[in-house]
């Protein structure tokens, strides 16, 4: 039988981190460590490297998800390992895990099979504390309004419109909506309130765009707490909160460097929510990791439609990057659920199926393309696709004038990646890429989202009401059109029907809610429902994890 994933990971002969650090050029001094394989690295070198060159940057993104999976992390941990392997200085860069949905379903964000990073098991747990900081730091704040509101509440904030949250790292719907303050005259002023989990907070998403410790308080300070009754804003500033939530992100901004089962480096920094927030890793572990490394490989999350959206339109707008290639990840099981086929039919060869399934993939291609970035499809090889179903796909993607290259990462580690590594350095070595965002900062907020609507999800319209337009026309007068806008809807098509699989046409994106995050920086867009805290399926996967005699984690994959 095959092992599994932390089986896996387990017998990893890791090297000690600094050997890893040795790699990038990163002396011990400048290493923190945390453990013996795990370390952050000091802000005093990130300062030093801002003059050298920046080496490629390759995204990794995927078709629309479906329940048979893609796997985009364990392409991009494949990638670079098959890039270090031909002989390349390559890095990764992924996001961290958050805790409570692994305490669900089973699934960790540290790859899979033999393209992983270690140590799996804390990286999916406390890590190096990262979160824990994130929470406290957004806890803080949510203490400091309640407090500021006992004390006399000076700043005259209408208790009715604190719009600032409580987090808390877990799977929790018992607290989406809650009435805090109760219990008396000693314990403030009771009011509705309620959770969301911690990747959801917007200090998460002010801390992977920040760019250093000041750009980190700016941002937290422009965050709006609340409202007055004349509904004008209450900032974090206001509260004074901004000054003392930095010092306890202080280390939660340096990025953290691991390793690959193959003993390359990679950064696991930062997890932002892909929904109401941009969903890939902070800006900081990016751009060092671009400075360390001749070929950096990161990922979004999502589908293209979603992450690489945001992954360009706001994560290198707002840092100044620019992608050089453009891996999109496709799997053949996904091709034949696109195309039709029910989950527990993926067994069986249905050459008819992929091809069917594969408008999808085509459109992917077509809108990553018109961001001015080449793009490769990888197929990830799953162990029951046959040669035809895989021939399918690659005419398929030859017709449209791009490649597809299988990659068997998930199996054979670089090995299964090292054509896929070539081809992937060939093109970023090229300099084929003229990247450009999608839309300029000064287009109004509404025709942004019209932009992403037709061009990316090749929806016919948008439908706001009157008062959504009122909404982003207000915030175009505070000043806060120039900002992007971020769009959080269903992942599963490019419509805002989850069931509406391949390439629909004809739809309307329908806007529920406008949101303004204005410490990240970005105007989110609600199409559908959206989840800030998720809840523990009937039999979550808790019931199952727990030590062995060896003192070792069972269950968690
Ligand atoms: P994503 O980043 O797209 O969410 P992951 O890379 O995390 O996906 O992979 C999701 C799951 O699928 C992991 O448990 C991983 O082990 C599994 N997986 C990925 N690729 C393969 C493959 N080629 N064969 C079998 N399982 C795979
Ligand atoms: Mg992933």
């Amino acid at each position: 039988m095959a092992l599994t994933d932390i089986e896996i990971a387990r017998a990893a002969k890791k090297r000690p981190i600094q050997e890893i650090g040795e790699k990038l050029g990163i002396g011990s001094d400048d290493l923190l460590p945390y453990g013996h394989d795990k370390a952050k690295v000091s802000q005093t070198f990130i300062n030093g490297t801002k003059s050298k060159e920046n080496g490629k940057l390759i995204l990794v993104t995927a078709i629309n998800p479906t329940p048979a999976g893609e796997g985009k992390t364990t392409t991009t941990v494949g990638l670079g390992d098959g890039l270090n392997a031909i002989g390349k200085k390559a890095m990764v860069c992924i996001r961290e895990a958050s805790l409570g949905p692994n305490f669900g379903m089973k699934g960790g964000a540290a790859g899979g099979g033999y393209a992983q990073v270690v140590p799996m098991e804390e990286m999916n747990l406390h890590f190096t504390g990262d979160f824990h900081a994130i929470t406290s730091a957004h806890s803080l704040l949510s203490a400091m309004i309640d407090n500021h509101i006992y004390w006399g509440n000076e700043l005259e904030i209408d208790i009715r419109r604190v719009v600032w949250r409580r987090v808390v790292d877990m799977n929790d719907r018992a607290l989406r909506q809650i009435t805090a303050s109760l219990g008396g005259v000693a314990n403030g002023f009771p009011r509705e309130a309620g959770f969301d989990i911690t990747v959801a907070s917007e200090v998460m998403a002010c801390l992977c765009l920040a760019n250093d410790l000041d750009d980190l308080q700016k941002r937290l300070g422009d965050m709006i707490v609340a409202y007055r009754r004349d509904r004008s804003p209450v900032y974090c500033r206001d509260i004074k909160a901004d000054g003392a939530m930095t010092v306890l992100l202080k280390d939660a901004m340096q990025p953290n460097l691991v390793q690959t089962l193959e003993n390359n480096p990679a950064f696991v920094h930062g997890g932002p929510f892909a929904n109401i927030a941009h969903g890939c890793n902070s800006v900081i572990a990016t751009t060092t990791a671009l400075k360390l490394a001749d070929y950096v490989v990161t990922e979004a999350g999502f589908g293209a439609d979603l992450g690489a959206e945001k992954f360009m339109n706001i994560k290198c707008r707002k840092a100044g990057l620019a992608p050089d290639c453009v891996v999109l990840v496709a799997t053949v099981r996904a091709m034949k659920m696109n195309g039709g086929v029910a989950k527990a039919d993926l067994g069986a060869e249905n050459v008819e199926a992929v091809k069917a399934g594969c408008a999808n993939l085509g459109r992917h291609i077509g809108n990553v393309k018109s961001f001015g970035v080449p793009v490769v499809v990888a197929i990830n090889h799953f162990t029951g696709d046959t040669e035809a179903e895989v021939q399918a796909v690659q005419e398929f993607v030859a017709a449209q004038g791009s490649e597809a290259i299988i990659s068997r990462h998930w199996a054979d580690g670089s090995k299964g990646s090292e054509a896929l590594a070539r081809r992937v350095a060939e093109i970023a070595d090229a300099g084929m890429a003229n990247f450009a965002p999608l839309y300029a900062d000064d287009m109004p907020l509404f025709q942004k989202i019209e932009t992403i609507a037709k061009r990316i999800y090749h929806a016919d319209e948008v439908l706001a009401d009157k008062k959504i337009r009122d909404q982003l026309k207000a915030w175009e007068d505070q000043g806060y059109g120039n900002l992007p806008v971020c769009m959080a809807k269903t992942q599963y098509s490019f419509s805002t029907d989850p069931n509406l699989r391949g390439a629909p046409t004809g739809h309307s994106v329908p806007i529920r809610e406008v949101r303004l995050s204005a410490g990240a920086g970005f105007v989110v867009v609600v199409c559908g429902d959206i989840m800030t805290m998720p809840g523990l399926p009937r039999v979550p996967s808790a019931e199952k994890i727990g030590l062995n005699e060896a003192g070792e984690v069972e269950g968690l994959f």
